[in-house]
């Protein structure tokens, strides 16, 4: 079960904020930059005759590439762990347009080969090709996939897409959460693995207004599985580690009122799984180890995050802000939010 890697006091989530560059819309209406990075630590957010200083384990600036993201963040340690049969997570979190996607997956929503190359992949390129690479050195290490989105507190099955049914989530805190019928995917190359990913997706699809609006309410979760069978050791001696990489709903929504009917109780879904994960959160910094309640099963995303988030594996979060002023509401939210987790 749970490994003791002598860690255990001090907190096993690190935090991370991003900012992202200023888009061409809003260099054209001359948005000014009011989030500095004047050190990897510390966000200083500028606005007339107040500033505010944040700190986090690392800041990541606009001229930080998704490089930058993988070894500043030390993102290698997670997927080492994993090997090691550890359950490791990494979320992004932030408002719609503040760079969740592009760190977690690139420049594009469907995983493909666009112009940018490999320089542009997310973070879950990087961790599947090092685990793959893993994989190639031997040692009966296997690899599987799942992935799937929360929308409204159903989940879907995005690597099956021609399930339209929400599938269940069964099982108990101390057996531990899964879904039912979800589809696994054993891959050992990471192209085969993107192509799947990408059908899934576009098979999907239906306009992409639609699939936008889609991904900034619903949580995306892919997460690999590594089977490592031990060495010398007759029979069974398996270890299963995890990593699991979340792309969030856009925060915004975690105050949105919602006046619309229909989108109320959509709305108020959005806000449980948030809400949940941030108490989860700052009730794990807050228990250091020891033993205290951590309310999980009040959303379908802490329940399926539990173990990762319970364990003694690493959890890294990933605050996206954008640096306009016009943003400056939710960036302050962001830094609130993800600050309470350290
Ligand atoms: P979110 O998923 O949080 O809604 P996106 O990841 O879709 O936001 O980012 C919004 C836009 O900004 C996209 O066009 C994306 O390619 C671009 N973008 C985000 N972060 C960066 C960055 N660090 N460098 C360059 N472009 C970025
Ligand atoms: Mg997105």
């Amino acid at each position: 079960k749970m490994k003791n890697n002598g860690r255990q006091k001090e907190s096993n989530v690190m935090v991370a904020v991003r900012v992202r560059p200023l888009n061409e819309a809003e260099k054209e209406k001359r948005e000014q930059s009011v989030v500095f990075c004047p050190d990897k630590h510390n966000l200083q957010v500028s606005q007339v005759g107040r500033d505010r200083l944040f700190s986090f384990d690392t800041v990541l600036g606009p001229n930080n590439s998704q490089e930058d993201v993988f070894e500043a963040c030390q993102v290698k340690r997670l997927v080492a762990m994993a090997t090691q049969g550890y359950s490791c997570t990494v979320f992004a979190f932030g408002q719609t347009g503040s760079g969740k996607t592009y760190t977690i997956t690139g420049p594009h929503s469907v995983f493909q080969e666009g112009p940018h190359g490999l320089q542009s992949h997310g973070l879950i390129q990087r961790c599947l090709s090092h685990l793959v690479q893993v994989c190639s050195t031997g040692g009966g290490v296997s690899l599987q996939a799942s992935y799937l989105e929360i929308y409204n507190e159903q989940v879907q099955d995005l690597l099956e897409p021609r399930t339209h049914c929400p599938l269940a989530v069964r099982g108990s805190r101390t057996r531990g959460f899964r879904v039912e019928n979800l589809t696994l995917v054993e891959f050992c190359s990471v192209d085969d693995f993107t192509k799947l990913l990408g059908e899934g997706q576009r098979k999907r699809r239906t306009s992409s207004h639609l699939q936008n609006e889609r991904s900034s309410r619903g949580h995306a979760i892919l997460t690999v599985y590594v089977t490592t069978q031990a060495v010398g050791v007759d029979g069974g001696g398996a270890t299963k580690g995890k990593l699991s990489l979340v792309d969030l709903a856009g925060s915004e929504r975690v105050k949105d009122t919602g006046c619309k009917a229909e989108l109320l109780e959509e709305t108020g879904n959005i806000n449980r799984s948030l809400l949940t994960l941030g108490k989860c959160i700052a009730a794990l910094v807050d228990a250091k180890g020891r033993d205290r309640h951590i309310p999980y099963r009040d959303s379908k995303l802490t329940k399926l995050l539990s173990d990762s988030l319970g364990g003694t594996g690493l959890t890294l979060m990933i605050a996206c802000v954008s640096p306009t002023a016009s943003s400056l509401p939710e960036t302050l939210n962001t830094l609130y939010y993800s600050s309470q987790a350290r």
